[in-house]
């Protein structure tokens, strides 16, 4: 990207400093200062390089029209103050002219911005590239793709009344005009624990009270729901169901919109409400306890009208799903019996059914609408990929699923550093300048702590899942002290180097990543990586009729005899993460970093204690040092002398010489020393912000 360059508008017109490279002295309070002030007066955005900072404002800003897009249109990067649209249209026009495939890269914690920021390049897209009707019906379906997956995605948290419970990466796919033609989303790990429970004060996913606030009565009946979601146990629970900031019944109509637009058909659609349905229903499913004449426990249903209405929703035989319900067929010497669940075997037992309907669901839903977005006739495609994924996660106690975020961090944090250095030294090379060495950490080591095959934690947990007899997540940790006693980034209160370290319990283990430590509860951890669901259930929903229920337990079919084990949920995600870095790593990466300014979601307010932590664990001060550990700032010669040709004591009116040889005319005059500025093949590069300064300094005397 060409950046460093273009009419200064950084140094002018602005609050703070809108590059932090150019951050003088650089230290994370000035840093955090810069941004502070920035926000006060509603400049949410500051570059680092090309990497823009984005600060949530919690509030509608008019950041966003349409004027504001023509503005930064076709603009070099630096005329403006910063902004999403600069380095989107630096991108589009990049990938567009040039040919080479972008990705934008946006992290952050919940609440920080990411999904407005991935809907921001979105529109904007969509606003500068081509009309006409084939193309604005791709810009319609790519952009109606939102409402519906985050209907099913997210979820309202303590953190986020939007919040994403998945990742997604979005390629959108353009002609050789650099117009929209498709699109392919890829998404990972749905959150589906909270499809059974929430934490208190969250909801269910969206999706759920949508339905029964929006649906119209002939549907609700046709559903057998009520509009009441308190009926049911899995949203009555958590104490939250109305949302202040959420309207239900409007976004259920623009979800039914959503999906009409992108081509799901009605009889698909219909399909997905009664999975839905079913799922509420399987909810309020109770078993009570039954002492069988052997002396074994077990359970029957005491609310058959739930079990018969989700039978008739999926068709089939309430009698077959009760059974799967409280039974499962073990073999024992060669040979299939029954067994009965206790009371809590059934409940566990339901709830993975429902917790598998729905992220099955989901990832059906993805298909579908890839289906529909997807480029229609064979050809070369420009692509813009979007990764709208979790940021580094620390909560009070962690388990599989912040390992999991955070093994995905950690190796986008390892393409960022690669990704900056190799830019920073192509341009080194472009221009003929010697390069200096920057000394970075390099988080390799943790990767390969986490994900290298038959030794990395995924792997271990893997052999654990694998082994018969008693595994537990107790064995599973033990084999963990075994086997990373010695690695530096691995500590864990059964290893002799850590045995006082009270803040350690004894049921966790504690990785230290790039962005800090972080302590794993390995509770639930070998459950959680099985993922497994019994096969009577998946039998079960695959022997109904719903067409849809079908395609979604395929195991379930009784001609399939392979008894293969499906892959662990670790690693299905390392396979997954693995393609999505060698797609990011084919592609030109713009970052976007979200920052939360404070805890309550208050407009105006910038905790710096808050967004301190945040910018530990995006890396930020790492980054503006590998930025400026060679020149902070760089121009192409024209420009240069355009600017500061003024500062020639003579009479310049103006300089028909070489440009670089009256910028050494000025540099010398200026008395700056040799060291500090380099001459490239078409740039001037200044090493420290410093000289920068002075030199405005003089130009404005
Ligand atoms: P999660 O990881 O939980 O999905 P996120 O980073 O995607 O979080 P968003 O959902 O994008 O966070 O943002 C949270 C909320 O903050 C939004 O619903 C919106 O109210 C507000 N917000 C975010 N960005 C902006 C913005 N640029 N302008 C105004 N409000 C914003
Ligand atoms: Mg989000």
């Amino acid at each position: 990207m060409a950046l460093h360059q273009g009419a200064l508008a950084i140094l002018e017109n602005n609050v703070g400093v809108s590059d932090a490279v150019l951050l003088d002295p650089m230290t994370e309070e000035a840093f955090l200062e810069n941004l502070q002030t920035r926000f006060k007066h509603n400049q949410i955005y500051t570059y680092i390089g090309t990497v823009v900072v984005s600060v949530n404002p919690y509030q509608n800003l008019p950041l966003y029209t349409p004027d504001v897009i023509d503005e930064y249109r076709s603009r070099n990067i630096y005329e403006l103050p910063p902004h999403i649209y600069a380095i989107s249209d630096e991108a589009y026009r990049s990938m567009r002219d040039r040919n080479l495939d972008q990705c934008v890269i946006i992290s952050g914690e919940s609440g920080a911005g990411k999904t407005e920021a991935s809907k921001v390049i979105m529109q904007y897209v969509a606003q500068v590239s081509g009309k006409g009707r084939e193309i604005d019906r791709v810009k319609e379906q790519l952009l109606q793709s939102n409402p519906v997956l985050e209907a099913f995605g997210n979820a309202k948290t303590l953190r986020n009344d939007n919040s994403s419970r998945f990742g997604k990466y979005m390629d959108i796919e353009f002609d050789f005009k650099g117009d929209p033609i498709g699109g392919v989303i890829t998404n990972y790990l749905l959150e589906k624990s909270r499809v059974a429970s929430q934490t208190p004060g969250e909801r269910n996913f969206h999706i759920f009270y949508q339905l029964l606030a929006g649906a119209d009565s002939t549907l609700l009946e046709s559903l057998k729901l009520s509009s009441k979601p308190d009926d049911y146990g899995f949203l009555n629970k958590s104490g939250c169901i109305k949302v202040d900031t959420i309207d239900d019944a409007a976004n259920f109509n623009a979800v039914k919109v959503g999906m009409e637009v992108i081509g799901f058909y009605r009889d698909e659609i219909s399909q997905v409400f009664q999975l839905i349905a079913s799922v509420l229903k399987l909810g309020n499913v109770k078993f009570v306890h039954r002492s069988n004449p052997d002396g074994t426990d077990g359970c029957d249903i005491n609310s058959g009208q739930e079990v018969s209405d989700v039978a008739q929703l999926l068709g089939c035989p309430a009698k077959d799903l009760t059974s799967a319900l409280t039974q499962r067929t073990v073999e024992v010497k060669r040979e299939k019996v029954k067994t009965d669940f206790s009371e809590e075997g059934a409940t566990y037992a339901r709830d993975a059914l429902c917790k598998a309907i729905y992220s099955r669901l989901f990832s059906w839903l993805v298909e579908r609408i890839n289906d529909s977005i997807k480029v229609k006739h064979e050809q070369k495609t420009k692509v813009m990929g979007v990764l709208d994924i979790y940021g580094f996660e620390v909560f009070k106690t962690n388990n599989f699923e912040q390992f999991i975020i955070n093994y995905c961090n950690e190796k986008l944090q390892q393409i960022f550093i690669e990704l900056t250095l190799k830019e920073e030294q192509e341009e080194y090379i472009r221009e003929s300048i010697e390069w200096i060495h920057v000394d970075y950490f390099n988080n390799a080591v943790i990767c390969d702590l986490i994900e290298k095959n038959n030794v990395g934690i995924l792997a271990l947990l893997d052999e654990q899942c694998l082994l018969p007899g008693n595994v537990t997540d107790k064995t599973f940790l033990e084999k963990l002290n075994q086997k990373c006693k010695d690695h530096p980034h691995y500590e864990s209160r059964a290893l002799r180097k850590n045995q006082s370290d009270r803040t350690l319990p004894h049921d966790a283990f504690r990785l230290k990543h790039y962005a800090g430590s972080v302590t794993y509860k390995v509770d639930g951890f070998i459950d959680k990586n099985n993922d497994l669901l019994y096969r009577d259930l998946s039998q079960a929903m695959y022997a109904c009729n719903h067409k849809l229920i079908r395609k979604l337990f395929p195991e379930g079919n009784p001609s399939q005899k392979s008894l293969k084990r499906p892959p662990t949920a670790g690693s299905q995600f390392k396979v997954s993460v693995q393609a999505l870095m060698k797609n990011l790593l084919s592609k030109n990466p713009n970052y976007i970093r979200c920052v939360k300014p404070n805890d309550d979601k208050s407009a105006g307010v910038l905790d710096l204690d808050i967004v301190k932590h945040q910018v530990r664990y995006l890396g930020l001060m790492e980054n503006i040092r590998v930025k400026r550990a060679g020149y902070a700032f760089r121009q192409v010669y024209a420009q240069f002398l355009y600017r500061y040709k003024m500062l020639a004591d003579e009479t310049w009116p103006s300089w028909s010489g070489d440009a670089v040889e009256g910028i050494k005319y000025i540099i010398a005059n200026q008395g700056i020393p040799d060291d500090e500025i380099a001459f490239g093949k078409s740039k001037i590069f200044i090493r420290n912000p410093k000289t920068l300064f002075d030199l405005e300094g003089q130009r404005r005397e």
